[in-house]
């Protein structure tokens, strides 16, 4: 029961005094170009031609910005066969697709618009250019991952041999050793991948690489933030969802350099108060495809437990850009 205020006669408002929490909020975090540049497509298309634009796979891994553009009139759909014939814009996800995707859809007619993030297909084109030079091709990747299943599908099967990790580097078979080539997925780990080229390039000196790094600025940039942070936090939060790989390094990435916890989590509900209690720093960073509304809402939930400071920490800005497909740059704007 709330004590009473005696001479008053009414409840008494205690002030409960909520424990500090500094937040340290990593920077960069959250949406990168290819994300933000994904989505305006899905939107433009919709406010262009209108409900439904089909999207093949969830254009960015994040379930949030999946069921705005469902709300706004966006189907996604796992293959094309699931789309009925018609007129509908198709839009192809960020992370890229086999070739035999805008072949089939060519076939069929259908309308296309490619939200393949530009540095992906930087690593697509890089494959082909590899493979016309006649040089097997190592990719270093996630199997299953999305991205990784359009790079090797650029190629005829067995043109593209996938590998993971060291042991794998270590152990694979090649054709020819002076005619060999590797590329590697965008979200990798900076530091695993490394160990992983050098392992490489230790049985095959002559491999060929790219020549500017694969994996993207912007998996750079929030690795390189996390690790600002890492060694002066407590606990790491991740926003970002469980099948977004460049969200997963992160958390990799906070353990390796010193902090003691680091936890995915996709949104405030989710988050396991008894466990977070007694903390007195938290490091909070997101996934290229995490939305700033969400590490806000986190940072909001926090303030009902802590008195809570949120201290920027940003280790470089970032101001890169990338420009829409042409036929929705060179369509008139929706009324
Ligand atoms: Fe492009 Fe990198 Fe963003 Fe992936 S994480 S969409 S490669 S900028």
């Amino acid at each position: 029961m709330a004590p009473v205020d005696i001479a008053h006669g009414r409840p008494h408002l205690w002030r409960m005094t909520k424990p500090p929490l500094r937040i340290l909020l990593a920077a960069p975090r959250g949406f990168c170009a290819g994300v933000v540049r994904a989505i305006d497509i899905v939107e433009r298309a919709l406010a262009l031609y209108g409900a439904p634009v089909y999207v093949r796979h969830e254009i960015v891994h994040n379930k949030f910005v999946v069921d705005d553009l469902k709300a706004k009139g966006a189907i996604f759909v796992d293959e094309l066969d699931e789309i009925p014939p018609g007129d509908r814009p198709v839009v192809f996800s960020a992370h890229g697709v086999p070739k035999s995707v805008p072949e089939a859809a060519t076939a069929r007619h259908m309308f296309q618009l490619d939200a393949t993030c530009p540095l992906v297909t930087k690593v697509h084109m890089e494959a082909q250019r590899h493979h016309a030079e006649g040089c097997e091709i190592i990719l270093i990747g996630h199997q299953n991952h999305p991205e990784v299943i359009g790079t090797m599908g650029q190629l005829p099967p067995g043109a593209v041999r996938l590998i993971e990790t060291v042991a794998d580097a270590d152990s694979i078979a090649v054709k020819d050793p002076e005619k060999l080539a590797y590329v590697t997925q965008t979200t990798l780990s900076v530091d695993d991948t490394k160990d992983v080229i050098a392992a490489l390039q230790r049985r095959f000196p002559g491999i060929k690489g790219p020549y500017k790094e694969d994996i993207c600025y912007a998996t750079t940039n929030r690795q390189e933030a996390v690790k600002e942070i890492a060694g002066r936090i407590e606990l790491l939060l991740v926003v970002g969802a469980p099948n977004s790989s460049n969200s997963k390094r992160l958390v990799e990435v906070g353990l390796r350099h010193g902090t003691p916890r680091s936890l995915l989590v996709q949104r405030a509900s989710e988050l396991d108060w008894p466990s977070l209690q007694g903390l007195s720093t938290l490091g909070i960073t997101a996934g290229a495809s995490a939305p700033e509304l969400l590490v806000n809402e986190i940072i909001d939930a926090f303030r009902a437990h802590y008195e809570v400071t949120v201290e920027t920490v940003t280790l470089r800005e970032e101001n890169v850009t990338f420009k829409l497909p042409r036929e929705l740059r060179e369509a008139p704007a929706p009324l």
